[in-house]
């Protein structure tokens, strides 16, 4: 089995990279590393529930540094400008720390968790975890864990976990509120025509009405 150390952001996210990197024959210890995580509160739901998720899988749970301070002064003040280079700055900042600890661990390999939700930045997450891999030595496992996402929220929903629903600073709890809110919008007004089309066809639109 070959160590590697995998960057987790929350247990229902570690699900199928732990089981898809075990059957590839990696043996992987999860490194907690989130300062990104807002408020403190949140932050400490999410630890909880990973603490116990690796507790009950018996898995290796190395917690590392969080440096609060500087996600503060390297990424909030990118704010809602550019999503793009807020998160950029998020993951890099993460996974540097990942790295250090990987390195002075003795890993040669590490993977994340980071990009498994659909609604992360793929590239630039894989992108930055290569360019850090390579600068402390270190070889980077990446793998496209996405079609697995549906089985991920089954399994954690089945496993009874605590599950999130803003990736985790202010910024994306503000903007999946938007979303939220503009999803919400959409469907009112696809139903709206739904309602009005059979009206115009001499029904009244209503539910069960013919
Ligand atoms: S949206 Fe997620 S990845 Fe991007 S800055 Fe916020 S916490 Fe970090």
């Amino acid at each position: 089995m070959t160590r590697l150390l995998l960057h987790a952001c929350c247990a229902p996210c570690s699900l199928e990279p732990l089981r898809m990197l075990r059957e590839e024959g990696f043996e992987p210890t999860i490194c907690w590393c989130n300062p990104n995580i807002q408020p403190a509160e949140e932050h400490d739901r999410r630890l909880e529930e990973l603490r116990r998720y690796c507790e009950a899988t018996e898995t290796p749970l190395i917690e590392a540094a969080e440096d609060y301070a500087r996600w503060e002064r390297g990424v909030a003040p990118i704010g809602a400008l550019s999503r793009e280079r807020r998160c950029r700055a998020c993951y890099a900042l993460r996974l540097a720390e990942a790295c250090r600890v990987a390195e002075r661990e003795g890993f040669e390999h590490i993977a994340t968790t980071l990009a498994v939700s659909p609604y992360q930045l793929f590239d630039v997450c894989n992108e930055v975890l290569a360019q850090l891999a390579r600068a402390h030595g270190l070889v980077p496992v990446i793998r496209d864990f996405r079609p697995w996402y549906a089985e991920a929220t089954r399994r954690s929903r089945e496993l009874g976990m605590y599950r999130q629903n803003y990736c985790g600073c202010r910024f994306s709890a503000a903007e999946a509120v938007l979303d939220r809110a503009h999803l919400r919008d959409e469907r009112r007004r696809a139903k709206e025509a739904v309602r009005k089309g059979a009206a115009d066809k001499g029904g009244c639109g209503a539910a069960g009405c013919v």
